[in-house]
């Protein structure tokens, strides 16, 4: 994805490059960013023999160490992130560093199992793989990084990083922050890394690079495909386009809520939100009143509906990615509507065919589709998400609609009468994610997710009962 710096000004930029040239010319490594990629590998995998050797314990407190730190280096952390890449929300993008900081795994995930019966005892164990390349997206470049270096230390990895291009900063000071908690909490220095510069070349350089045991993408398509093909161990967390569906025995008021609620954090650009509504229409009118009522999403008359569709989808079918993660108030700006800064989402009703409904738009503008009975909801709603196994969401009291909207639409998320966001942890049970691997089945990646499965068997001894 393009991204501009234009809301960037020109002050802050200089100030960030600076300190980032600053701590490059400092000399490559002592703070985890490096000139070059094969200086991050040969630096992690010397950190990660080290690890191995440390005890379990001290691997905790490795842990708990870059919890702490992230979420001390939240606030600036957030800024940066929204400064840089003009996307998103500062108290979204804090609220998304908690999360990580506090619900990804840790080595708790790793515990090892064990069989015992008559022929003895057989232990199971999770072992690491040892580096592993992780490509991050500009969307989450706090989040990722945090999510990441928590499951992947946790199960005894070193991770070099290619961050997007268009989010490097904010990136290089979040890996700053993490290896310096690691360092001093008594881990190895290069654990995690990554290059001051990061480029396609680097990434295709981190990819290949001999050293690297497995490889994990979190993006679009192309970058998932690129690991797929890589003749490594691959972990691929892809696009998606989430649907939310609204049948008639739903509490609509609630749903409106949830639904205002999970499409606008972020302004849209967690890949779990809620990209599309298609709602029956007997309780259609009642959805859209209670969203309105909620006094945060705008509702476009069908005019303004046709001139922000122009504006956000290109002649040849795209998505404008100028608008991508902006407010909803810049984005109205361009057809002359100055709306209330309390407003967080535009709405408009749209026909099934119309573009918003099918493109991953991650812009708070959200359309609408009715139709006619429930079983025709879940069928667009499977089309809509296109494959992408990613993330749905229902909001019904009827217990067979739903069962059979989440058999049929095979999402890794399905969310039920709830926000998009609980079914990342927040607002809901269970650990977070933000790399979740839809195309290649891991789910919600978590420590044990970045592991090896070992075996030991012990014959005919050991067993104590
Ligand atoms: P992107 O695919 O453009 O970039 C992701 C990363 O891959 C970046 O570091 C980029 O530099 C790199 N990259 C892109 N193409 C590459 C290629 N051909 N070879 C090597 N590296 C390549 O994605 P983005 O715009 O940064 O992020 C938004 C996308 O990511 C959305 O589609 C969103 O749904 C998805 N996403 C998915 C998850 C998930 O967990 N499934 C999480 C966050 C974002």
């Amino acid at each position: 994805m393009e991204t501009s710096l234009e809301n960037i000004s020109a002050a802050v930029k200089k100030v960030l490059m600076e300190l980032v040239e600053e701590r490059t010319s400092q000399g490559s490594g002592p703070s985890g960013i490096f000139e070059t990629i094969d200086e991050a590998v040969e630096n992690a995998v010397v950190a990660q023999k080290r690890l191995k050797q440390l005890p379990l314990e001290l691997r905790k407190e490795i842990i708990a160490a870059i919890r702490k730190a992230a979420l001390d280096g939240n606030e600036r952390l957030s800024a940066l992130a929204v400064q840089e890449t003009g996307l998103g929300r500062y108290e979204d993008k804090v609220r998304e560093n908690i999360l990580c900081a506090s619900k990804s795994t840790g080595p708790e995930d790793i515990e090892p199992r064990a069989y015992s019966g008559d022929h003895g005892l057989t232990l199971v164990e999770y072992a690491p793989r040892g580096v592993i390349g992780s490509l991050t997206p500009i969307t989450n470049p706090t989040g990722t990084v945090i999510h990441n270096a928590i499951c992947m230390i946790s199960g005894g990895n070193a991770v070099v990083f290619n961050c997007h291009p268009s989010a490097r900063e904010t990136s290089v000071q979040t890996i700053k922050v993490i290896h310096r908690a690691i360092v001093e909490a008594g881990g190895p220095p290069g654990l995690i890394g990554a290059v001051a510069k990061p480029t396609l070349d680097t990434a295709r350089e981190l990819m290949e690079h001999p050293k690297v045991n497995m490889l994990v993408a979190t993006g679009g398509k192309p970058v998932v495909n690129a690991v797929l093909r890589s003749g490594k161990k691959a972990i691929g967390a892809g696009a998606g386009n989430p649907p939310v569906v609204v049948d008639e025995t739903a509490n609509i008021r609630r749903a409106a809520a949830c639904i205002i609620n999970g499409a606008s954090i972020n302004n849209n650009i967690f890949c779990t939100s809620e990209k599309e509504v298609i709602v029956v229409d007997a309780v259609a009118d009642a959805l859209i009143k209670f969203m309105q009522e909620t006094g945060k999403a705008y509702l476009l008359t069908p005019e303004e509906a046709g001139q922000i569709t122009e504006v956000v989808v290109t002649p040849e079918g795209k998505i404008n990615t100028r608008f991508i993660g902006k407010n909803v108030q810049v984005i109205l700006k361009e057809i002359g509507l100055s709306i209330a800064e309390e407003y967080r989402i535009a709405i408009l009703e749209a026909p099934k065919t119309h573009p918003l409904v099918w493109l991953e738009q991650m812009m708070p503008v959200l359309p609408i589709v009715r139709v006619e009975n429930v079983s025709e909801a879940i069928r667009l709603g499977v089309e809509v998400e296109q494959g992408n196994r990613h993330t749905a969401v229902m909001h019904s009291n009827h217990i067979d609609h739903m069962t059979t909207f989440a058999r049929e639409v095979e999402t890794t998320i399905f969310v039920k009468n709830g926000p998009s966001y609980a079914g990342i942890g927040l607002g809901g049970e269970g650990h977070t994610a933000f790399t979740i691997a839809g195309p290649t089945g891991e789910g919600l990646t978590s420590a044990r997710t970045f592991t090896r499965v070992r075996r030991c068997t012990l014959v005919d001894a050991f067993r104590i009962i």
